[in-house]
Order: C-alpha cells, then structure tokens, then sequence
C-alpha cells in the first residue's frame, strides 16, 4: 500500500468510526486509478472497492474528508437495501442516466446529513476548479454548492 492509500484509508476509517457505526468492520478495498472520474464506490457483495484518482492526492485533508463521506453514504445506502432493492437499484443505475443523477445527490445529502457539509462543499468547489469537464459533469449530477449550503444550514 503505498503512502496515499494508507493515508486515504486513515481518513475513511474515521469518518466511519464517526458517522457510520454501520460500517465497521466491513471489507472496503481502495483503489488508486487513473479514470475520467475523481472515485466511484462498487459493491461485489462480500466486499466494497473505492476507486480514487491519483489526482486527489493534490486533495487537503479536508476535501478528503468531503470525497470519502460521499463514497461511504454509497456504500451505507446500498447496504441498506433488500435484496430485490439492490436488484432494482443496479439495472437503474446501469441505464437510467436519472436514477444515477438522483442517486448521486441522494448520497450527497446523506454525506450534509452525517455531519460532512462542510468538507462536501470544499471538495465540490476544488473539484470544479479540475477542469471545465468536471465542472460540468458535477454540476449536471451533484447538488450545487447554493444546495449543498442551504442543506448544511439546515441540518445544523
Ligand atoms: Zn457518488
């Protein structure tokens, strides 16, 4: 494991320590790739992987925070559904570009929920500072930084 990982590792197993007593003890294995994408959570039943672009490690420690409180809401999200959920879950989110929209702001307001706000918005304002693709992309599928304040402020 190289010094990212265990760092990323680190951060993610307090988040869950903090926020996802659920969490504990499960399989997560973490993946640095390069792909078109900042990280992507997968789910193959006895164990989750949580794929990180090598470019988060230009990440602060608190835009971390921010990235890897939403991959976990994925991975708490999927965990809570029932078998025939999960069915329906993966068959949307494979061709449904709206399901994977709706998903995606879903887990960003588990992530406000449990306390991370504030860390979504900074990873979510360094993300879009990447490339215009990204910002793009984000925008289309993530809240916006007005929604993830208004939702922060909210939960306070
Ligand atoms: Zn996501």
């Amino acid at each position: 494991m190289n010094k990212h990982l265990d760092k990323y590792k680190k951060i993610s197993d307090n988040i869950i320590k903090k926020a996802f007593v659920d969490l504990k003890g499960i399989r997560i294995i973490y993946i640095e790739r390069k792909f078109k994408y900042f990280g992507k959570a997968l789910n193959f039943g006895f164990f989750n992987v949580v794929m990180i672009n090598p470019v988060l490690r230009t990440f602060s420690d608190k835009e971390l925070k921010g990235f890897f409180a939403h991959e976990l809401s994925h991975i708490q999200r999927h965990r809570d559904r029932g078998f025939f959920e999960k069915i329906f879950f993966i068959i949307n989110y494979l061709f449904s570009e709206k399901f994977r929209r709706w998903e995606e702001r879903e887990a960003d307001k588990t992530t406000i929920k449990i306390g991370y706000g504030n860390e979504l918005y900074a990873i979510m304002r360094k993300s879009y500072r990447i490339s215009k693709w990204h910002e793009k992309r984000l925008k289309a599928s993530r809240l916006s930084l007005k929604e993830i304040k208004f939702y922060t402020k909210k939960n306070k």
